[in-house]
């Protein structure tokens, strides 16, 4: 026997929430499952800490939120845009939402990935290789029959399995290999510049605000030991000039959008900083026999309305409970993977769509963040001022955890978060 090719129920290409999530709902139905993560750690790029109250509903359902609320985390119940000269563009609340989590939790990805792994890892049918990075299918008479992985000492291994989940984000090599086409949904992409801030006594208790300044808007997420800042360029503004001006240009200018900060930006440099074009895209189908792709490897969100994570584990938790019969059955259908397309992509098209128009239609230098006066004047109505906040919290493709992964399961680890 080949001591390089291995035989499961279900392979994991990713280790985002996307792949963390349905590697741990499948081995809680007793599947075998495999989860390759191409990095040492979890320890990635900032890609976003936030949790909604769906995800928290979810988790909860799952029997593990009391353990989540032990993580170290922080709380955001408003979100709050102030334009220039100070006016308040838009002031939306969490606090209203019919949830037993009415707010954003922002919980570091690591900590969250660290701890569903733990989580997982307590169920025999569950492994997990780090430094595995897919970088081939193999497909046998049309149908998909599993990967081929390298691993850190360069050996390349096969991991054989009734179901791929291509959950590698969204570079996803699985969706390349797979040959599923994606469309561009955005015009031009939005270059944004992300750099981390320490917390400071005094700061602003806001967990999230947006500001601007002739040139940028600046967006910042108060994370429990530090700031994480975005400097997203104002449409027509190239990036290439703007960074011409000069470091003390940029520290200027968020010195300028919060005074608090000045002091703190001395220090940061260009290398500090790193920069992310946006763009939006969808694959138009998801799906292969035997393999399927979920999250940011269907479709590649935006960080703005901070959903993508959260989209994502909706696709896990739809994913697991339209195919566990099927897997339990060995018997997955090309139509049981349409199915968990549909099931969500009506939304996607809408979400994807506002996130798109929103960048596209994005302000220009001298133009001011904000909402037209009727929108302002709409959201003085409670049940409208409310809509906004309860799609971000909840979605609107009614998502519960299937019965199957409901039954309570030992409290067997853990070592989460170290
Ligand atoms: C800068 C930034 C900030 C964001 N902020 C937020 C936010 O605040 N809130 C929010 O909800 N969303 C946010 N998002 C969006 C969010 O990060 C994504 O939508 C979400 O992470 C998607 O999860 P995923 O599991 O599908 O993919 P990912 O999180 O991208 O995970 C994919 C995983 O696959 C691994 N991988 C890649 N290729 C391979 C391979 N060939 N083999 C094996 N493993 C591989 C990667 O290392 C990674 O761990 C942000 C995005 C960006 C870029």
């Amino acid at each position: 026997m080949n001591e390089n090719v291995g035989t499961y129920d279900v392979v994991v290409a990713g280790g985002g929430p996307a792949g963390v999530v349905f590697g741990y709902l499948m081995a809680r139905a007793g599947m075998k499952v495999l989860l390759l993560e191409a990095y040492r750690d979890f320890n990635r790029q900032f890609r976003g800490d936030t949790l909604n109250p769906l995800t928290m509903g979810l988790l909860d359902e799952m029997g593990l939120m009391e353990e989540v609320l032990a993580l170290p985390h922080n709380k955001v119940d408003t979100v709050k845009a102030v334009g220039a000269k100070d006016i308040e563009a838009f002031n939306l609340t969490y606090s209203r939402m019919p949830s037993k989590y009415p707010y954003v939790m922002i919980l570091s990805q690591p900590i969250f990935l660290n701890f569903m792994v733990a989580k997982a890892s307590a169920f025999p049918t569950f492994s997990v290789q780090m430094q595995a990075r897919v970088n081939d299918l193999i497909e046998e008479d049309g149908r998909i029959r599993g990967v081929r992985y390298k691993t850190a000492d360069n050996v390349v291994h096969e991991a054989r399995a009734q179901l791929v989940i291509g959950a590698d984000g969204r570079n996803s090599v699985v969706r390349e290999k797979a040959r599923l086409e994606t469309r561009t949904i955005t015009k031009e992409p939005t270059y944004v510049l992300w750099f981390r801030l320490p917390l400071e006594a005094g700061d602003p208790p806001e967990g999230l605000v947006a500001r601007e300044e002739e040139q940028t808007t600046l967006f910042m997420f108060r994370r429990p030991d530090e700031w994480q800042v975005s400097l997203t360029l104002k449409k027509g503004v190239e990036y290439k000039a703007w960074k011409e001006q000069g470091v003390e240009q940029m520290r200027a200018a968020v010195a300028e959008m919060v005074p608090q900060f000045r002091e703190r930006m001395g220090a940061i440099e260009w290398k500090d900083t790193s920069l992310l074009p946006v763009e939006l895209k969808q694959a138009l189908r998801w799906y292969r026999d035997g393999l399927l792709v979920i999250g940011d490897a269907a479709h590649i969100m935006s960080p703005f309305g901070g959903i993508g994570i959260n989209l994502a584990i909706r696709d896990a938790v739809h994913a697991a409970n339209i195919l566990v019969e099927p897997l339990t059955r060995r018997n997955v259908q090309v139509r049981d993977l349409k199915k968990v397309q549909d099931r969500v992509m009506w939304e996607l098209r809408i979400v994807q769509g506002l996130q798109a128009k929103q960048q596209d239609s994005a302000p220009r230098p001298g133009e001011v963040i904000g909402l037209p006066p009727i929108a302002r004047l709409m959201l003085r109505i409670p049940i409208i001022r409310d809509l906004p906040i309860f799609v971000l919290s909840f979605g609107l493709v009614p998502t519960r955890i299937g019965r199957r992964f409901r039954k309570p399961v030992p409290r067997l680890v853990t070592a989460a978060g170290d």
